[in-house]
């Protein structure tokens, strides 16, 4: 070791739940002799009405693994629970810490919590060290020629793509950190990792799994020669295909690095045979960029229309018809079969988020932010950025989105990405026999099921109507 500054840091973990190609966990080990790796468990954090379920389970699934593969090394996971900024100045104290190393998060009451956190410990005598780590160019990386952020994804890409191949972020090895682990009994008592139940949400077998060895395997056999990625260009927007690497939850608790993400897909990529499908995955995981981008950048976001005129949309708002789409009984079989998937599962394909997303805010012209909202308590892969981006998408309000008079058919939505039914079968087993000819639109052939909300072409002109002078003429029609 050669510039070790720290006797002994804190590594406090948040949605970078692993050991393996960890920015904080990397520069902790360089600098510091020891370390403890630790998660604070914030009460009032998971009273909030934002959270839900799925995403608690699997942080805490993704907290046991991770406590395991310390505990195999002889240390520990510090568990606190708590205020963070109360509860990592006492530990730092506690323990005689003299720095805290973590990863950025881009959300506005993360970067807050993050200011008190820093202001706290070094009022304490604690150095604070902030890494990047959950994208993997960070938000003022990726600029424009005049340095402002980009509003148009294409741009972006284009940017970030030249940024990446000038200078490859590759995965950090953490094997000298890991090392470099405080001994268990150093660490002393820390709290057991408490389950979803303790704080009051309902567990279930049917929600992802996520934990580091889990991620690895995960990416490692979707990348495969013969894996998933080879079918993605062609199948990746049919749901009952299901050929997506569902990576999605992993990244959230950070269960997996995004460098590593990048580098195994830009390898496949180097394959003439693989190029156009990987590329095509690689540019999904760039819009994640991009999203978190935007979020860091415009974080007016959270809270309202990334456009300027986009708050001036007037929303029906309708309750009956809320609670129908919530529940997956709007009559479109599409519609419902995805949010029973979402119920039921806490993930739901990505196509099928464009089509839901699409009929609550177009057809049903309800506000994004009551969608967004209702993602965010069923989702296991619940992220600020990529979820605010998605609705703002769908309701022509955000940066680079769908043109407003770009309303989802979800009749032909239906046939064109689940031509043969099984997906809905899959989810509605009322449904079950109904042939496919027959499956998209049961009204029409007399197929007992709940009757259409809306008629389409009906709200399709209601849309239009509402969003037109606020966003202005359209270019062309669209019913896709
Ligand atoms: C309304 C709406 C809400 C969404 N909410 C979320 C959310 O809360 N969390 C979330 O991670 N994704 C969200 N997405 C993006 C996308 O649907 C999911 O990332 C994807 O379905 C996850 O499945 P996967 O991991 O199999 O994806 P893959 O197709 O295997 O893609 C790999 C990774 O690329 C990223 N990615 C893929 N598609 C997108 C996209 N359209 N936008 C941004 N990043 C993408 C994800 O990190 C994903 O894990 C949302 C999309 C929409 C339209």
């Amino acid at each position: 070791m050669t510039d070790v500054r720290y006797t002994r840091a804190i590594v406090w973990l948040r949605r970078d739940l692993r050991l393996d190609d960890n920015v904080a966990l990397a520069a902790a080990g360089a600098l510091s002799r020891e370390l403890v790796l630790t998660f604070v468990v914030d009460p009032k954090l998971l009273a909030s009405e934002r959270i839900g379920a799925p995403i608690v389970q699997t942080f805490f699934e993704a907290l046991e693994a991770l406590r395991e593969r310390l505990r195999e090394r002889g240390s520990d996971l510090a568990v606190l629970q708590g205020d963070p900024v109360h509860e990592l100045v006492s530990f730092a104290t506690h323990i005689g810490a003299d720095a805290v190393f973590y990863n950025e998060d881009y959300e506005p009451a993360a970067i807050a919590r993050d200011r008190e956190a820093e202001r706290s410990l070094r009022e304490a005598g604690v150095e604070v060290h902030a890494c990047l780590d959950h994208v993997c160019l960070g938000a003022k990386d990726v600029r424009t020629g005049e340095g402002a952020p980009y509003r148009v994804f294409t741009a972006y890409e284009r940017r970030w793509r030249d940024r990446y191949a000038l200078a490859p972020v590759l995965p950090v090895d953490t094997s000298g950190a890991i090392a470099r682990a405080m001994d268990r009994n150093a660490i002393g008592a820390t709290r057991p990792i408490p389950t979803p139940e303790d704080f009051g949400f309902t567990s279930s077998r049917r929600y992802p799994h996520c934990n580091e060895k889990l991620a690895r395997g995960m990416l490692d056999a979707f990348l495969a020669d013969d894996g998933n990625v080879v079918r993605y260009r062609e199948l990746r927007d049919f749901p009952a295909w299901d050929i997506t690497s569902h990576l999605s939850v992993q990244l959230r608790a950070g269960t997996i690095g995004i460098r590593t993400a990048f580098e195994g897909a830009f390898r496949v990529a180097r394959d003439p045979s693989r190029r156009a499908s990987a590329q095509k995955w690689i540019s999904e995981l760039i819009w994640r960029e991009f999203f978190q981008m935007l979020l860091r950048s415009f974080p007016h976001v959270a809270t309202g229309a990334f456009l300027e005129n986009g708050d001036r949309l007037r929303w029906d708002n309708g309750e009956d018809a809320f609670a129908a789409w919530c529940e997956g009984r709007t009559g479109y079989p599409i519609v419902d079969a995805a949010m029973i998937q979402l119920n039921e599962t806490g993930w739901i394909h990505n196509r099928l988020r464009m089509i839901v997303s699409s009929f609550l805010t177009k057809d049903l012209l309800v506000d994004w932010r009551w969608g967004e909202r209702y993602f965010e308590t069923r989702l296991a892969d619940a992220d600020l950025a990529q979820n605010n981006g998605g609705w703002q998408w769908a309701a022509s309000t955000g940066a680079d989105a769908a043109p407003y008079f770009r309303i989802f058919n979800p009749v032909l939505q239906s046939e064109k990405f689940d031509p043969g039914g099984a997906f809905i079968r899959s989810m509605i087993p009322e449904l079950s026999d109904v042939p496919a000819r027959d499956i998209h639109a049961p009204w029409k052939s007399g197929i007992r099921y709940h009757a259409p909300i809306v008629d389409h072409g009906e709200a399709r002109a209601r849309a239009l109507a509402v969003y037109a002078p606020v966003l202005g003429k359209p270019r062309s029609s669209h019913n896709r």
